[in-house]
């Protein structure tokens, strides 16, 4: 053995950190359900009604997504065998991102793996050491990595406060920066809040800003034919919207101009360097997009449960967000306490899962109830029930 290197101790900041996560009511493990419907799911041998999934329109289950995913299987194969610049780009890829474009009311569309992908890899070929980005306090982990990567300056701004943005953006802009991106969710995941989009592109052109809009919890459900706040739109230089939320598949998209997607098609890695979404995934968004436009009957029942439940949680004196999504958080504050409400529920037949820093800033841990059109007026007023229990007792 070398002198000097105690092969024994290589892994010890990785038992550290465990137990400091642990110590502090931190720690996450798995736990494997099964799914049985839109809403209902089996954990432990045990039926839950799954009150915290982003499957807002129960299009995980649809009929018939799970055949044109058959379907483009059977005829496609399982993989799509290659990155996109290689032989990865089938019709089907080209024929998706025309049809997300046009409903989207925009000039062109890009396929992305994930969303995550795509914040941390698109934000770095937007801007550099030399640019500085200005984002919303409580911005997705992923809008996050991204500007770390790209190495730029970065602020943040007061969550939803335009007038701050304001200010960071007069001072920013006699500071000599080669960019300023403007960074933000048109809906926030962890709050279920909304962002003034109109506000920020009056921002953006007014100090000439490039602009980047995260729809991910918007698409489906939200904005004219379900398509997201950013749709229709102009001023937005990229918007990105997800499939594995209301869309009820995986992967993601932007939208934005001719120019910009053939920029990224050439100088950005996530999108160059990785395998191309597979045909059965394909085919699910496709039917997804040819649905979403026809669920505004789903939508509005949507929006009436949203109304619902915040009423009757502020009824119950419980600290709710300003949400006006099917995002629906109660504020705990306390871990443990966070963690035994959860527990309390799962143990009379509902899933929801407490969110915990640094997920959400500090004392800030909260019951993210996630809401879906597949849910009945029974199970609603069953949570109800037994949240008012729980705050009585
Ligand atoms: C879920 C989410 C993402 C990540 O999307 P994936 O496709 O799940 O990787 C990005 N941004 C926001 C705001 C999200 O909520």
């Amino acid at each position: 053995m070398l002198s000097g290197i105690n092969k024994s101790n290589k892994l010890d900041f990785i038992a550290k950190e465990l137990q400091e996560t642990e110590k502090n009511n931190n720690i996450r493990q798995l736990k494997a359900i099964c799914p049985q419907d839109g809403v209902t799911i089996v954990k432990n041998g045990k039926s839950l009604i799954n009150f915290s999934s982003n499957d807002y329109l129960g299009l995980s289950k649809h009929p018939s997504l799970m055949l044109a995913s058959q379907n483009y299987t059977k005829q496609y194969g399982t993989g799509s065998t290659a990155s996109r610049l290689v032989t990865g780009t089938y019709d089907i890829h080209e024929k998706l991102e025309q049809k997300l474009a046009k409903v989207c009311g925009k000039e062109a569309a890009l396929l992305f793996n994930t969303g995550f992908q795509a914040n941390t890899t698109i934000i770095p070929s937007l801007v550099d050491q030399k640019s500085l980005v200005l984002c919303d306090r409580l911005v997705h982990n992923s809008i996050l990595q991204g500007i770390f990567l790209s190495k730029a300056r970065w602020k943040r701004y007061q969550h939803n406060d335009l007038s701050h943005l304001e200010r960071l953006l007069k001072k920013a802009v006699l500071q000599g920066y080669n960019r300023i991106l403007i960074v933000t969710e048109t809906v926030f995941s962890m709050e279920g809040d909304r962002s003034d989009v109109d506000g920020l592109i009056q921002l953006s052109q007014q100090y000439n800003t490039l602009l980047y809009l995260d729809d991910a919890h918007a698409l489906g459900i939200m904005g004219e034919k379900g398509m997201g706040l950013t749709a229709n739109k102009s001023g937005i230089d990229i918007s990105l919207g997800t499939f594995g939320k209301a869309i009820g598949s995986f992967g993601a998209f932007i939208t934005t101009s001719k120019l910009i997607r053939d920029y990224l098609i050439n100088c950005c890695p996530g999108f160059i360097y990785t395998t191309a979404l597979p045909p059965a995934v394909i085919g699910s968004i496709d039917a997804a997009i040819d649905l979403v436009p026809s669920l505004d009957q789903e939508r509005t029942y949507l929006g009436g449960r949203i109304d619902y439940l915040q009423n009757q949680l502020i009824n119950l004196g419980y600290k709710v967000c300003n949400s006006i999504s099917p995002i629906i958080p109660v504020i705990i504050g306390d871990e443990e306490k966070a963690l035994n409400l959860s527990q309390y529920l799962e143990t009379n037949g509902i899933l929801a899962t407490a969110i915990r820093p640094p997920t959400v800033p500090k004392n800030t841990a909260r019951i993210r109830f996630v809401l879906s059109s597949k849910h009945q007026p029974e199970q609603i007023n069953y949570l109800i029930s037994l949240l008012k229990q729980y705050h009585e007792s």
